[in-house]
């Protein structure tokens, strides 16, 4: 690598790459907070200056997602996967919902609901190792059922749901981690989108929910821990206790940034861009192979193999060896994974093209 930090190029599906410009602020703003004389990571979250971040990372958000008023933007913790319980408990009142398990994530997701209520898997693709999206124009959803829900981008997979399914007036529920702020999406067709921030927006640590004002509940059971209801959190503008405040920032600095880039309209094409030099290199190549039914790929994660558990591995520390790092594809499926978030920049991907091509030369 020859830029200025020696970075190289992450491939990661998660943590991963972040937009250097970003770093760069926080670098500089590391040890005075435009002049409070702190760190961010010391300040109070009760203080004046971290409400003005919160505030802001807020409204921002709302302006490059055009959220709706009627929705509430909540800033936790927990993960992705506090979500796959927060969701349910929140959100049955008459016991079932539908979900389609597209994916791992999915199914956890789907598992961990069936706790709290009558879950029914309404549509899966798991008959074909989850490499594409399934017909969900006409599903069988439940007359009582209280959500449908998806996981819209398959991070494992590399599978994307291009149309919203017919939820047949049903709120519908989606798990946004690895495609959040990758292009434009109409709030009004969900009822919650949840993302955890370190796919595509910061650090690990911040997990983003946008729900809808009549979702959220006064009437849950006395179990209900406190910390898992959306109320407490609503109420108390994402402060009812310490949030992850510097996560906070960070996501905070990469709304910022992707303002100056032109918003989520600029960034759908440049990010089509970039999947685009990497699909059409593995639809003409050799050697590699994508795995996924083309009409459900993903422009955020591409998986792709060789058909040779060897030659997957020596491509693997080949490349890692040019600075492409992080192609090993999710532990439960092999291969390779390149995840191509927001960050990543577009040469990073031709570059990886490039060399993708001069090992198919030494290898075929
Ligand atoms: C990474 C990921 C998760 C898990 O997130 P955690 O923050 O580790 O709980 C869930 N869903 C999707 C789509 C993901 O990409």
């Amino acid at each position: 690598m020859t830029n200025k930090y020696n970075r190289v190029y992450n491939f990661a599906a998660g943590p991963a790459v972040l937009p250097e410009e970003v770093l760069e602020t926080a670098r500089d703003e590391m040890l005075n907070y435009q002049g409070s004389g702190m760190s961010v990571m010391e300040m109070s979250h009760r203080s004046k200056t971290f409400d003005n971040i919160i505030k802001t990372a807020e409204a921002d958000l709302r302006e490059i997602m055009s959220i709706p008023d009627n929705y509430k933007v909540l800033f936790l913790q927990g993960g992705a996967n506090l979500q796959f319980a927060m969701v349910p408990i929140n959100l049955l009142k008459n016991g079932t919902a539908d979900y389609i398990v597209t994916g791992q994530w999915a199914k956890k997701a789907y598992v961990e609901a069936q706790k709290y209520g009558k879950i029914n898997k309404i549509a899966s693709s798991e008959d074909k190792t989850f490499s594409y999206i399934p017909d969900c124009s006409d599903l069988n959803i439940s007359p009582d059922s209280d959500y449908v829900y998806i996981c819209e981008n398959n991070t494992i997979y590399g599978t994307k749901f291009h149309t919203l399914p017919n939820t047949k007036g049903k709120d519908l529920v989606s798990d946004m981690s690895s495609c959040f702020l990758s292009e434009p999406v109409d709030v009004t067709k969900y009822g919650l989108i949840f993302a955890g921030v370190q796919k595509n927006v910061g650090p690990a640590g911040v997990q983003i929910v946008i729900i809808r004002d009549d979702l959220i509940r006064d009437d849950l059971p006395v179990w209900c821990p406190t910390m898992l209801k959306y109320k407490t959190h609503a109420d108390n503008n994402s402060l009812y206790n310490t949030p992850p405040a510097y996560g906070v920032y960070i996501c905070g600095l990469v709304f910022k940034w992707l303002k100056k880039i032109g918003g989520l309209e600029a960034m759908k094409q440049i990010n089509e861009q970039k999947a685009k030099v990497l699909y059409d290199f593995l639809d003409e190549s050799k050697l590699f192979k994508g795995t996924v039914e083309k009409n459900s790929r993903s422009i955020m994660n591409v998986p792709f193999i060789t058909g040779s558990e060897e030659l997957d591995k020596k491509f693997i520390e080949q490349a890692k060896n040019e600075g492409f790092v992080q192609l090993k594809g999710h532990r439960t499926v092999g291969g390779m994974r390149a995840s191509i978030y927001n960050a990543m920049p577009l040469e990073g991907v031709i570059g990886l093209v490039e060399f993708m091509k001069k090992f198919e030369k030494e290898n075929i």
